[in-house]
Parts: C-alpha cells; sequence; structure tokens
C-alpha cells in the first residue's frame, strides 16, 4: 500500500536529501542469491548500489543470500563472483573470505533465542499449500506446539503500521500484520527464511541503505518491524529502483540469451557495454553506451 495517487517512478534519487538523511556516508550490500546466473537486472542493482554508494562516499559489502539451501549452488556462486570481478564491480570490504549466509547460522540462531527469550516465537505445523496465499492467519499463535523437525518456527506480529520514506517512490506505509500475518523465522525444512536471515544480517552489518529492486518493496514493512523487534534503534533507509522488464512485461527472473551476463560475455561485449545496455535498459541512459564499473556513479 502506497499513499496517495499510483506513484511516478524516479529513476535518480535527490542525493543531498539522502545525504542529509542519513547523517554519514552510506553502509549498503549487494547480495546476490547464487540461485542462477547473472543477467541485466543484477547489473542495474550493481549500477544502482555502486553509483550511489560512491556518489555519497559510502561503502558497498558484498553478501552471498544463499539462504534457500534447495535452489543455491557453488557453481552459480562462483559464477556470480566471476562476473562481478569481470564486470568490475568489487566490495569495498573485499570478499576475504566471502560472506554468506550459510556460515552465518549462529547468527540466526542467537536473534531467534532473543525473540523466543520475549515469548514471540512458536512452532507451526502449517504446510505453504494449508496457508494458500500469502498471508498466514495465526492458525498455530495459541496452540503452544512443540518446536521439532518438520515444523517452522514464526513470530508474532502485532497489528500496525510501518511506514518509510523510499528515496525513489517517496513515503510508504504498510501493515505487516495485515500483509502476511506472523512471520516465518525457520521454515519446515529447518531452513532460514529471507525476511528474517536478511533483517539479521543488516543489522550485523550494520547497513544504512538498502538499495534494491521494486518487486521487494512489500518486504520493507516486515524487516522494519522484525528489526525493531531485534533491537535496531535506527533502521537503515531504502531506495526501491525499477526493473528491468521483459518486452512481455514480466520481470526478468532468469538469464536468457540477450539478458545473461554470461552470454553477453560469450558474444563478444566488453564489460562497460553490458554495463551500458543495462543503464539504458532502465532509463539511467537515454541509450546504451560503454560505462565503466568504476563510473557508475556518474549516472546519479
Ligand atoms: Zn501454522
Amino acid at each position: 500500500m502506497i499513499d496517495g495517487p499510483a506513484p511516478e517512478m524516479h529513476l535518480r534519487p535527490d542525493l543531498s536529501a539522502l545525504a542529509s538523511r542519513l547523517g554519514a556516508p552510506p553502509v549498503t550490500r549487494y547480495a546476490p542469491s547464487p540461485t542462477g546466473y547473472l543477467h541485466l537486472g543484477h547489473v542495474v542493482n550493481a549500477i544502482y548500489v555502486w553509483g550511489i554508494a560512491h556518489a555519497l562516499s559510502g561503502r558497498v559489502l558484498l553478501r552471498v543470500e544463499d539462504h534457500d539451501r534447495i535452489r543455491s549452488r557453488p557453481a552459480f556462486e562462483a559464477a556470480l563472483l566471476d562476473d562481478l570481478d569481470w564486470l568490475g564491480f568489487r566490495a569495498d570490504a573485499g570478499r576475504a573470505p566471502v560472506v554468506r549466509q550459510s556460515d552465518r547460522d549462529g547468527s540466526y540462531g542467537a536473534a531467534l533465542e532473543s525473540l523466543r527469550s520475549a515469548h514471540l516465537v512458536y512452532a507451526c505445523n502449517c504446510s505453504r499449500k494449508e496457508i494458500g496465499g500469502e498471508r498466514y492467519p495465526n492458525t498455530c499463535r495459541a496452540l503452544n506446539l512443540d518446536d521439532r523437525p518438520g515444523r517452522g518456527l514464526r513470530v508474532a506480529i502485532d497489528a500496525g503500521t510501518e511506514a518509510f520514506v523510499d528515496a525513489l517512490l517517496g513515503a510508504v506505509r504498510q501493515s505487516p500484520a495485515d500483509d502476511c500475518g506472523d512471520l516465518l523465522l525457520r521454515d519446515r525444512d529447518g531452513h532460514w527464511t529471507y525476511q528474517f536471515a536478511v533483517t539479521v544480517d543488516d543489522l550485523r552489518d550494520g547497513i544504512t541503505l538498502v538499495i534494491r529492486g521494486a518487486d521487494l518493496v512489500s518486504s520493507t514493512g516486515r524487516q522494519l518491524r522484525l528489526a525493531r523487534m531485534l533491537g535496531r534503534t535506527t533502521p537503515p533507509l531504502f531506495l526501491h529502483h525499477p526493473l528491468v522488464m521483459k518486452a512481455s512485461g514480466e520481470k526478468l527472473s532468469k538469464s536468457s540469451g540477450d539478458t545473461g551476463v554470461r552470454e553477453l560475455r560469450a558474444a563478444g561485449l566488453s564489460a562497460a557495454e553490458i554495463i551500458g545496455r543495462a543503464a539504458a535498459a532502465v532509463g539511467l541512459l537515454p541509450e546504451p553506451r560503454p560505462i565503466d564499473a568504476g563510473e557508475v556513479q556518474a549516472l546519479f
């Protein structure tokens, strides 16, 4: 739910307003999932992340979001790190070691315990199929089920609004209890969920500016709520940017011949040409022209 009329999607944030809201150079992150190969949509996100961070003298951390243990593959991770190097996008903190969600079980466990000690966590026996839609109707909240293998864990989400000012979308208000109900923290297979892992990571890593695609805007209210429940007093600021769309109007979800970084490399395009193509695909350039990764801040 967004206040007022349908928002016009701005392409560039007001950098001076963003800088003054941040109060210090931002710490942001590039956080790809190793569930496929990089495509132009990932390159657009990299342009926004590195471009805005560097325009504001900030830092970019790299985090491999492999919380999805079923779909993540080491081969995809190796390929995405190789493609990022080839494109020229480098994390300011380096990647020795590579930061992976799969190595952070202890952090998620500790965050879970803090919520559990506040009596906010309960076991849930519902399958995705039983729940049906996006909103969980809090079926198991009062059942006092044991936490045992095969059951998920949820945190109770009270009613109330989460309001934030997105750096491109403006004022946004969401109601997590109405939108999604009690949040799943760990699924029935024992895997940490995206919403929980990313909130714990952003808190632990001191992320002050989250830059991601507009398809994730519905997650933001729940992550703000969860962050506060985990003790975060100053939430990060958010910027949700436009997505690269297919001609059919769907967002890109997988790389294919004309959008995959691997395929474009193999076809002989340079890194700068691929970055320019991605920038043009969302309107940051009127038409494609080569632009180096080290120059993307000039687009803002
Ligand atoms: Zn349930």
